[in-house]
Protein backbone atom coordinates (compact mmCIF):
# COMPACT_ATOMS: atom_id res chain seq x y z
CA UNK A 1 0.00 0.00 0.00
CA UNK A 2 2.72 2.31 1.32
CA UNK A 3 4.51 2.00 -2.24
CA UNK A 4 1.85 3.63 -4.41
CA UNK A 5 1.54 6.59 -1.97
CA UNK A 6 2.64 9.95 -3.57
CA UNK A 7 6.31 10.01 -2.16
CA UNK A 8 5.83 13.27 -0.31
CA UNK A 9 3.17 11.79 1.49
CA UNK A 10 5.09 8.51 2.43
CA UNK A 11 8.13 10.38 3.58
CA UNK A 12 6.03 12.28 5.58
CA UNK A 13 4.39 9.30 7.29
CA UNK A 14 7.55 7.85 7.95
CA UNK A 15 8.77 10.76 9.51
CA UNK A 16 5.52 10.92 11.47
CA UNK A 17 5.45 7.24 12.94
CA UNK A 18 9.26 8.05 13.54
CA UNK A 19 9.11 11.06 15.97
CA UNK A 20 5.46 11.59 16.31
CA UNK A 21 4.05 8.22 17.65
CA UNK A 22 4.39 6.61 21.04
CA UNK A 23 7.12 3.76 20.53
CA UNK A 24 4.30 0.95 22.00
CA UNK A 25 1.62 2.83 20.13
CA UNK A 26 -1.52 0.63 19.45
CA UNK A 27 -4.24 2.13 17.08
CA UNK A 28 -7.25 -0.50 18.29
CA UNK A 29 -6.04 0.35 21.93
CA UNK A 30 -6.19 4.33 21.33
CA UNK A 31 -9.70 3.50 19.69
CA UNK A 32 -11.65 1.62 22.13
CA UNK A 33 -10.19 3.85 25.43
CA UNK A 34 -11.62 6.74 23.92
CA UNK A 35 -14.89 5.23 23.04
CA UNK A 36 -15.22 3.41 26.34
CA UNK A 37 -14.25 6.36 28.01
CA UNK A 38 -16.84 8.58 26.12
CA UNK A 39 -19.40 6.07 26.58
CA UNK A 40 -18.69 5.49 30.14
CA UNK A 41 -19.29 9.22 30.50
CA UNK A 42 -22.48 9.08 28.60
CA UNK A 43 -24.08 6.25 30.52
CA UNK A 44 -22.75 8.14 34.06
CA UNK A 45 -24.88 11.34 32.71
CA UNK A 46 -27.92 8.60 31.90
CA UNK A 47 -28.14 7.11 35.35
CA UNK A 48 -28.79 10.62 37.03
CA UNK A 49 -31.26 12.07 34.66
CA UNK A 50 -34.77 12.09 36.89
CA UNK A 51 -37.85 12.71 35.71
CA UNK A 52 -36.91 14.51 32.66
CA UNK A 53 -39.43 17.94 31.68
CA UNK A 54 -40.53 18.31 28.17
CA UNK A 55 -39.04 21.71 28.02
CA UNK A 56 -35.87 20.00 29.24
CA UNK A 57 -35.25 17.36 26.61
CA UNK A 58 -34.88 20.74 23.98
CA UNK A 59 -31.67 20.67 25.36
CA UNK A 60 -30.39 17.59 22.84
CA UNK A 61 -31.42 19.47 19.81
CA UNK A 62 -29.96 22.71 20.91
CA UNK A 63 -26.53 20.85 22.27
CA UNK A 64 -26.62 19.00 19.08
CA UNK A 65 -26.27 22.37 16.83
CA UNK A 66 -24.03 24.08 19.83
CA UNK A 67 -21.46 21.18 18.97
CA UNK A 68 -21.62 21.54 15.41
CA UNK A 69 -20.80 25.28 15.65
CA UNK A 70 -17.89 24.38 18.12
CA UNK A 71 -16.67 21.22 15.54
CA UNK A 72 -17.10 24.49 12.45
CA UNK A 73 -15.28 26.87 14.50
CA UNK A 74 -12.54 24.84 16.12
CA UNK A 75 -11.64 23.18 13.17
CA UNK A 76 -12.24 26.58 10.89
CA UNK A 77 -9.84 28.51 13.09
CA UNK A 78 -6.87 27.57 15.64
CA UNK A 79 -7.04 23.75 13.74
CA UNK A 80 -6.14 25.95 10.59
CA UNK A 81 -4.62 28.95 11.81
CA UNK A 82 -1.81 29.53 13.88
CA UNK A 83 -3.71 31.55 17.15
CA UNK A 84 -1.09 31.75 20.04
CA UNK A 85 -1.81 29.34 22.94
CA UNK A 86 -3.47 27.05 20.51
CA UNK A 87 -0.37 26.20 18.42
CA UNK A 88 -0.54 22.66 19.01
CA UNK A 89 -4.14 22.21 17.71
CA UNK A 90 -2.78 23.76 14.46
CA UNK A 91 0.40 21.62 14.27
CA UNK A 92 -1.28 18.60 14.93
CA UNK A 93 -3.97 19.26 12.22
CA UNK A 94 -3.07 21.60 9.73
CA UNK A 95 0.64 20.08 10.20
CA UNK A 96 0.35 16.38 10.57
CA UNK A 97 -3.45 14.91 10.06
CA UNK A 98 -2.90 16.86 6.58
CA UNK A 99 0.28 15.71 5.45
CA UNK A 100 -0.41 12.24 6.50
CA UNK A 101 -3.77 12.26 4.44
CA UNK A 102 -4.09 14.11 1.58
CA UNK A 103 -6.91 14.11 -1.46
CA UNK A 104 -4.69 11.32 -3.22
CA UNK A 105 -3.54 9.18 0.03
CA UNK A 106 -6.67 9.37 2.13
CA UNK A 107 -5.96 5.89 3.44
CA UNK A 108 -4.92 4.32 6.53
CA UNK A 109 -1.62 1.91 5.51
CA UNK A 110 -2.59 -0.24 9.25
CA UNK A 111 -4.41 0.69 12.33
CA UNK A 112 -1.71 2.23 13.99
CA UNK A 113 -2.44 5.31 11.65
CA UNK A 114 -5.28 5.90 13.77
CA UNK A 115 -2.47 8.33 15.87
CA UNK A 116 -2.91 10.76 13.20
CA UNK A 117 -6.84 11.05 13.42
CA UNK A 118 -7.87 10.13 16.76
CA UNK A 119 -7.43 12.90 19.62
CA UNK A 120 -5.11 11.97 22.26
CA UNK A 121 -5.87 10.81 25.17
CA UNK A 122 -3.99 14.14 27.07
CA UNK A 123 -6.73 16.64 24.80
CA UNK A 124 -9.80 14.33 25.60
CA UNK A 125 -8.64 14.78 29.42
CA UNK A 126 -8.35 18.34 28.64
CA UNK A 127 -11.49 18.96 27.27
CA UNK A 128 -13.23 17.36 29.89
CA UNK A 129 -11.68 19.14 32.84
CA UNK A 130 -11.45 22.54 31.21
CA UNK A 131 -14.51 23.26 29.16
CA UNK A 132 -17.05 20.06 29.96
CA UNK A 133 -17.10 19.96 33.69
CA UNK A 134 -17.22 23.53 34.01
CA UNK A 135 -19.94 23.77 31.63
CA UNK A 136 -22.35 21.69 32.94
CA UNK A 137 -21.68 23.01 36.36
CA UNK A 138 -22.90 26.14 34.91
CA UNK A 139 -25.71 25.08 33.30
CA UNK A 140 -26.77 22.66 36.51
CA UNK A 141 -26.49 26.07 38.52
CA UNK A 142 -28.42 28.32 36.24
CA UNK A 143 -30.76 25.65 34.92
CA UNK A 144 -31.56 22.41 36.07
CA UNK A 145 -29.80 18.88 37.04
CA UNK A 146 -31.35 17.25 33.82
CA UNK A 147 -30.63 20.16 31.32
CA UNK A 148 -26.54 19.87 32.33
CA UNK A 149 -26.22 15.76 32.52
CA UNK A 150 -28.65 16.13 29.17
CA UNK A 151 -25.97 18.51 27.87
CA UNK A 152 -23.34 16.32 28.64
CA UNK A 153 -24.95 13.02 27.19
CA UNK A 154 -24.98 15.02 23.50
CA UNK A 155 -22.04 16.76 23.49
CA UNK A 156 -20.06 12.39 24.89
CA UNK A 157 -22.98 11.12 21.71
CA UNK A 158 -21.13 13.86 19.77
CA UNK A 159 -17.97 13.42 20.78
CA UNK A 160 -17.91 9.15 19.28
CA UNK A 161 -20.34 10.36 16.27
CA UNK A 162 -17.16 12.62 15.53
CA UNK A 163 -14.47 10.08 16.23
CA UNK A 164 -16.32 7.02 14.58
CA UNK A 165 -17.08 8.97 11.12
CA UNK A 166 -13.32 10.74 10.27
CA UNK A 167 -11.60 7.44 11.17
CA UNK A 168 -14.53 5.90 8.43
CA UNK A 169 -13.38 8.44 6.55
CA UNK A 170 -9.78 7.19 6.07
CA UNK A 171 -10.78 4.16 5.54
CA UNK A 172 -10.55 2.46 1.79
CA UNK A 173 -13.49 4.12 -0.47
CA UNK A 174 -14.10 -0.37 -0.82
CA UNK A 175 -14.82 -0.63 2.11
CA UNK A 176 -18.51 -2.15 2.43
CA UNK A 177 -19.86 0.88 4.67
CA UNK A 178 -19.62 2.90 1.39
CA UNK A 179 -22.89 0.81 -0.01
CA UNK A 180 -24.61 3.63 2.14
CA UNK A 181 -24.65 6.87 -0.38
CA UNK A 182 -25.05 8.74 2.99
CA UNK A 183 -21.41 7.84 4.37
CA UNK A 184 -20.21 7.79 0.66
CA UNK A 185 -21.46 11.29 0.51
CA UNK A 186 -19.68 12.78 3.84
CA UNK A 187 -16.86 11.08 3.05
CA UNK A 188 -16.61 13.07 -0.24
CA UNK A 189 -16.62 16.04 2.10
CA UNK A 190 -13.95 15.21 3.66
CA UNK A 191 -11.91 14.24 0.64
CA UNK A 192 -12.19 17.72 -0.35
CA UNK A 193 -11.15 19.38 3.13
CA UNK A 194 -7.95 17.16 2.37
CA UNK A 195 -6.84 18.64 -0.78
CA UNK A 196 -4.10 21.32 -0.05
CA UNK A 197 -5.86 24.03 -1.79
CA UNK A 198 -9.25 23.83 -0.25
CA UNK A 199 -8.49 22.56 2.93
CA UNK A 200 -8.17 26.51 4.54
CA UNK A 201 -11.81 27.53 2.68
CA UNK A 202 -14.35 24.64 2.69
CA UNK A 203 -15.50 21.56 4.59
CA UNK A 204 -15.18 22.12 8.04
CA UNK A 205 -17.69 20.12 9.92
CA UNK A 206 -16.78 16.08 10.09
CA UNK A 207 -20.03 15.00 10.97
CA UNK A 208 -22.71 17.03 9.64
CA UNK A 209 -22.68 19.80 7.28
CA UNK A 210 -24.50 22.15 9.07
CA UNK A 211 -22.25 25.33 9.94
CA UNK A 212 -20.50 24.88 6.42
CA UNK A 213 -23.90 25.08 4.67
CA UNK A 214 -25.01 28.22 7.52
CA UNK A 215 -21.45 29.93 6.55
CA UNK A 216 -21.05 29.03 2.96
CA UNK A 217 -18.00 27.22 3.34
CA UNK A 218 -19.81 23.80 1.77
CA UNK A 219 -18.18 22.54 -1.37
CA UNK A 220 -18.91 19.53 -3.36
CA UNK A 221 -17.75 19.05 -6.69
CA UNK A 222 -20.51 20.17 -8.22
CA UNK A 223 -20.08 23.79 -7.08
CA UNK A 224 -17.27 23.87 -9.33
CA UNK A 225 -18.80 23.15 -12.68
CA UNK A 226 -22.03 25.83 -10.85
CA UNK A 227 -19.22 27.78 -10.90
CA UNK A 228 -17.77 27.44 -14.32
CA UNK A 229 -21.29 27.59 -15.59
CA UNK A 230 -21.68 30.69 -13.86
CA UNK A 231 -18.63 32.53 -15.21
CA UNK A 232 -19.27 31.17 -18.57
CA UNK A 233 -22.44 33.13 -18.44
CA UNK A 234 -21.43 36.29 -16.60
CA UNK A 235 -18.27 36.23 -19.47
CA UNK A 236 -19.24 34.50 -22.26
CA UNK A 237 -16.44 33.36 -24.55
ZN1 LIG B 1 -9.23 13.75 7.92
ZN1 LIG C 1 -8.69 20.24 8.39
Amino acid sequence: MSNSLPTKVRKFREHYRKHHQPSRYNGYLHFSFSMLFALSCLLFSTSQLDNVSLVEWITIPLTFIYANLVEYLVHRFPMHRPIRKLKLLFRRHARQHHRFFTEKAMQFDNANDFAAVLFPPYLIFFFLVFFAIPAGLILAYLTTTNIAFLFAITAFAYFINYEIFHTIYHLADSHWIYKFPFMKSLRELHLHHHNQKLMSHFNFNITYPISDWLFGTYYRKEREQDKTQTDKTVHPA
